[in-house]
């Protein structure tokens, strides 16, 4: 996480977008996470104050390799919880079933990462679309409602298409709900020379109120901040 430099320049921070897990793999530090607990400043950088950690990954959810009760007893450590498109192919009842236990947890404040990847295409197109409505349905149907995280990649039009009215008003009840795209996640029209981010994301929620987006370019600050999606994990179960 470069999260030590920005944090120097700017003081207490919170990371809303963190692949902890991968993160800790990466460092060597593993289960019980004494390390995370001593180390702070090495694993999540000065000035962190709490971090939003995205278990995204089918194999979060197996019950011979699930990490995350562990993770969320560190203090500041809160999760969102979902199946990146990049693992759509492994999307089953059984996972939506995992996903929604996980978002019963009392330090689960988001769905997600979620959304469509036709970049790297690593799960079929069709897989990540049905992956992904499947995903929003879940995630409207939450009571309290959480805000969702959303990765989009070469995918800007159809996601836009879809939030805006091809599937939430459809499963959303009576009032669209409100979204709002993060300054990590431009929505811009695709353009064939448009340059890649490894990873954008964006938060939805449930409202009462109209739909209403907001674009922002993504700041270098945010840049720095974000951990660039790269799960490379695959999945056990
Ligand atoms: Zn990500």
């Amino acid at each position: 996480m470069a999260a030590a430099s920005v944090a120097s320049a700017t003081g207490a921070f919170v990371d809303t977008h963190c692949h902890l897990d991968e993160i800790l793999t990466n460092l060597k530090v593993f289960p019980p996470y004494e390390r995370a607990a001593t180390d702070r400043e090495t694993i999540f950088g000065a000035g962190c104050e709490a971090v939003v950690a995205q278990f995204c990954d089918p194999a979060a959810f197996s019950p011979s390799f699930a990490v995350y009760p562990d993770l969320l007893g560190l203090p500041g450590v809160y999760a969102a919880f979902g199946i990146h498109p990049h693992h759509a192919r492994y999307w089953s009842d059984d996972i939506a079933a995992r996903v929604l236990e996980a978002l019963t947890h009392e330090r689960a404040v988001a769905y997600g990462e979620i959304g469509l990847d036709f970049k790297v295409n690593r799960s079929p197109p069709d897989a990540q679309r049905e992956c992904f409505r499947a995903q929003l349905r879940l995630a409207l149907s939450l009571d309290p409602p959480k805000p969702v995280v959303l990765h989009c990649a070469h995918a800007e039009a159809e996601m836009l298409a879809i939030l805006l009215g091809r599937c939430l008003p459809s499963v959303g009840g009576a009032s669209p709900p409100t979204f709002i795209a993060t300054p990590a996640m431009p929505i811009t029209p695709p353009r064939s020379s448009r340059p890649s981010r490894p990873c954008s994301s964006a938060s939805l929620g449930s409202s009462p109120t109209r739909p209403r987006a907001e674009f922002a370019p993504r700041s270098p600050a945010a840049r720095s901040r974000s951990p660039a999606c790269s799960l490379r994990r695959t999945v056990p179960t």
